[in-house]
């Protein structure tokens, strides 16, 4: 059977060229916030040890959070029953009573990390105060204003917004960012307002107009000229950002890919052998998508496996097409 008319439009393909973007530029800050985060966390661990008069390399790992952050309303973790009584604290329990560090560091800590948060708003609930001398980025994910973190050990793991937050909410990053992280409305800033605009637009498609704007936006912060600008791997990335910006976009749907430019030899066996599901090597840069939303990028001559039922768009030189198999 073959498809007379497309099931998917160009704005589809606009909304999956923004998709690939994000990656790109998710990818690209993973190095700048793993730098910061090794940095800032000795510098935090540092200052509360010399508060506390240790000049060695002492470390405590024993206290909880609960242990850590004092007992305090507007903390993000304290609530108060109509007695009074804390719903996170519990003074009966070791575990969940405040106190204060044996070592006299990790209530400083909590101190220290307040006071380099933009909005003094730190978010205790997605730490956990034993791995602070383990894990540079447990103290890091203080810095994201949203809950849900908690079981995410690693920069990688971490979702774009995530990593934007951190880079926006902890003061120390400036030293690794030109733009003013302070001034309303910067360049991270709005990226991060994009990216929340492409997950939760409501019919999952964009303009023209919008996606050359994003494409421009993501562009200024990979040439950001204080660490990305700098960096290799950013910059190829701006540049497949820039491809992909310029490239137009097709999508079918269907059986059989209608596009009288694809070559019935090469391109129509390849979207034969996705339904058959054959690990195949791949010719092109593949981007695949499965199921939307989520992101895969292998890259030509690898061997890879490719599922069936799977949305393949193949991206070629100013030019992608899709085939939907069935
Ligand atoms: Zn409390
Ligand atoms: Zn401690």
């Amino acid at each position: 059977m073959v498809r007379s008319e497309p099931a998917m439009t160009d704005e589809d393909g606009n909304f999956l060229k923004s998709l690939s973007a994000l990656r790109l530029v998710k990818e690209s800050v993973e190095p700048l916030v793993k730098k910061g985060s090794l940095q800032y966390t000795e510098e935090i661990i540092n200052q509360a040890r010399q508060e506390a008069g240790l000049y060695g390399k002492d470390i405590c790992g024993h206290c909880t959070t609960h242990n850590a952050v004092p007992c305090k309303p507007g903390n993000g973790l304290c609530h108060y029953d109509k007695d009074g009584n804390c719903r996170f604290h519990d003074t009966s329990d070791p575990l969940k009573a405040f106190k204060i560090c044996p070592k006299g560091i990790c209530n400083r800590i909590v101190r220290i990390i307040k006071s380099r948060h933009r909005f003094h708003s730190p978010t205790f609930k997605n730490t956990d105060a034993r791995r602070w001398f383990q894990n540079p980025f447990e103290i890091m994910k203080c810095f994201i204003p949203t809950d849900g973190y908690q079981a995410i050990e690693t920069v990688e793991k971490t979702d774009l917004v995530g990593l934007l937050s951190v880079i926006i909410n902890c003061k120390s990053f400036q030293s690794l960012v030109a733009a003013d992280l302070g001034a309303q409305h910067n360049i991270f800033d709005k990226m991060r307002e994009i990216r929340n605009k492409t997950f939760h637009s409501a019919d999952y498609n964009i303009t023209d107009r919008d996606l050359q704007e994003h494409m421009k936006l993501m562009l200024s912060i990979l040439n950001d000229a204080m660490f990305l600008a700098h960096d290799k791997d950013a910059q190829t990335a701006a540049e497949k950002i820039q491809e992909i910006a310029d490239s137009s976009v097709h999508v079918y749907c269907g059986e059989e890919v209608q596009d009288p430019d694809l070559n019935p030899e090469s391109d129509f066996s390849w979207g034969k052998t996705i339904r058959e599901n054959a690990r195949e090597p791949v010719r092109d840069t593949v981007y695949m998508v499965h199921p939307p939303g989520g992101m895969l990028e292998v890259s030509k001559g690898s061997q890879h496996q490719l599922s069936l039922g799977c949305l393949v768009v193949q991206a070629r030189r100013a030019r992608f097409s899709a085939t939907w198999p069935v």
